[in-house]
């Protein structure tokens, strides 16, 4: 049997630490079921009283059942020449509702001498002390070896005696932190393996790397080959700097490349949905290169490439991306052929028969020569091919629009749009103000469409990017606009070219709407 990993995941203590990184208690708690519901076996909380936002998660964690996971409150170690017992910020671990408590301590020497000035002996009993103390409460505990690698590289042996004390104390994990990101594989199986020595198989060997290296997966990957168990990352890697490691590559890696047991398939099966999810939730838009589970995983371009996938995937693919919830993409673009049109056709469940396939791309390429480039508008193209199949009704009857944009003299400017269309043969005349044109005419439109389709309510334009597109042969350079819009789960992109800006965005923006009305997204 495969060894199995033990996954902790530190996205909403450790990953919150990043750049524009923040969510409400509510939305940790979504997030905390989003990666029970993944399988994740232990759920980095934070402190349960560092601010009221903090204070008022572990509140409503108080009240939620879990089917996978456990909650990990996370601390520190006991002041300096102080008890444990009566460390205000221990007590205030041994009361949360967690059952497991993660503390961190230090291990680097230069951090003794240099920052928080502790003798060496002092740090050991700090660590067993605290250990002891939250074990004598109850709880399970985790510990942190902060600084584990630059620590072990100045003077392995003292850092082998700090992970040393915390097992001798009853933790039943002692996980190395590369925190400063700085360490390579070698390095870090190096060590690893000489704690796995040191320690025995009494306690569980935990891995938390970061990415500043670039090396945060490859460096986790090296602990679990080594031997250790436990695996501490953050979705998407997000984080401190350069981020933590990334724990959906993490997963991936161990259980499709190594045979390590991390996940039920059914849950390896959510890591696509799970990524975006957390994306959308922070408001970033999920990076479509994202190895495994970008929009561009499983893209092929070229007519080399299309042709090999469809006659047999292992030849151009790592993976069978369905394993981990995602699908293949085709790039469409001149160089493709007519077997990407019918396999794009076949995902979308569209039947497409070799007529109608040359026409489409006829089409595609006509369109391309005008400016459009459909690879990062995967909504755009799927209307394209419903019209050509006649599996297409559209969404209303344009009478026409209009945009004013107003200066003052003071500088202030203002946006309204009007629109006037026809739903079903009725007549809507809508007016919308916004803090620009694009934003204004969707107001308007919207105010009109969601009477008659209330759930594209739900609808958001998550991206909005505009080029200048002068290769476009034979005529003078157009605009190109991309709008990627989302639906708080799918997130599609669609197009619109055209010389005048607003137009472009208009083409964009009813593509995004309809492309929401699809079986594939309609709720
Ligand atoms: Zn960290």
């Amino acid at each position: 049997m495969n060894p199995t990993i033990q996954l902790y995941d530190a996205t909403l203590r450790d990953g919150m630490q990043g750049e524009g990184m923040s969510l409400s208690a509510e939305e940790k708690l979504r997030v905390a079921h989003a990666l029970d519901e993944l399988g994740v076996a232990l759920i980095e909380a934070g402190f349960p009283a560092s601010n009221p936002k903090e204070r008022e998660l572990f509140e409503l964690l108080a009240s939620e059942q879990f089917k996978n996971a456990e909650i990990a409150a996370f601390g520190m170690t006991r002041r300096r020449d102080a008890k444990a017992s009566e460390d205000p910020a221990l007590a205030l671990l041994a009361e949360s509702v967690a059952p497991v408590c993660t503390i961190v301590g230090k291990t680097w020497t230069l951090h003794l001498e240099k920052l928080v000035k502790v003798d060496r002996a002092e740090n050991l009993r700090m660590i067993a002390e605290s250990v002891e103390f939250l074990r004598g409460e109850g709880k399970r505990v985790i510990y942190d070896a902060e600084h584990f690698f630059d620590g072990w590289r100045a003077e392995p042996e003292y850092a082998i005696a700090c992970v040393t004390a915390a097992a001798g104390a009853g933790a039943e994990t002692v996980t190395l932190c590369d925190t400063n990101g700085s360490s390579l594989p070698s390095q870090v199986a190096a060590a690893t393996t000489a704690v796995i020595e040191a320690l025995g198989s009494d306690v569980r060997v935990g891995i938390h790397c970061h990415n500043d290296a670039e090396c945060g997966v490859a460096n986790s990957i090296a602990a679990v080959e080594v031997g250790a168990r436990q695996v501490q990352g953050t979705i998407n890697g997000c984080g401190e700097r350069t981020g933590n490691a990334n724990l959906i590559s993490i997963i991936a890696n161990l259980q499709l490349k190594l045979g390590y047991e991390c996940l039920r398939d059914d849950q390896l099966a959510r890591l696509t949905q799970t990524a975006h999810f957390v994306d959308e939730l922070l408001n970033f838009t999920p990076d479509p290169n994202q190895p495994y589970v970008g929009r561009n995983a499983f893209a092929h371009k070229g007519g080399m490439h299309v042709a090999g996938v469809t006659a047999d995937a292992t030849t151009f693919e790592h993976i069978d991306p369905a394993l981990v919830g995602n699908e293949r993409a085709l790039l469409v673009s001149e160089l493709a052929g007519r077997a990407s049109m019918l396999e794009k056709a076949a995902t979308i469940g569209l039947e497409l028969d070799e007529d109608a396939a040359a026409r489409v791309l006829d089409k595609v390429k006509i369109l391309e020569h005008e400016g459009y480039q459909f690879e990062a508008a995967d909504g755009s193209l799927e209307l394209l091919l419903r019209r050509e199949t006649g599996d297409y009704e559209q969404l209303f009857e344009l009478e026409s629009w209009s945009v004013v944009v107003e200066m003052e003299g003071t500088g202030e400017v203002s946006t309204q749009a009007t629109i006037r269309i026809l739903i079903d043969g009725k007549r809507y005349e809508r007016t919308a103000t916004g803090n620009g044109p694009v934003n204004a005419l969707d107001g308007a439109l919207r105010a009109a469409i969601v009477e008659v389709h209330p759930h594209l309510r739900e609808i958001e334009l998550v991206n909005y990017k505009v080029r200048i597109v002068d290769e476009a042969k034979g005529t003078d350079a157009v605009t190109r606009v991309l709008i990627d819009a989302s639906d708080g789960n799918a997130v599609w992109g669609t197009i619109g070219v055209s010389e005048n800006l607003i137009a472009a965005s208009w083409e964009a923006l009813v593509d995004s709407l309809e492309c929401g009305m699809l079986p594939s997204h309609a709720k």
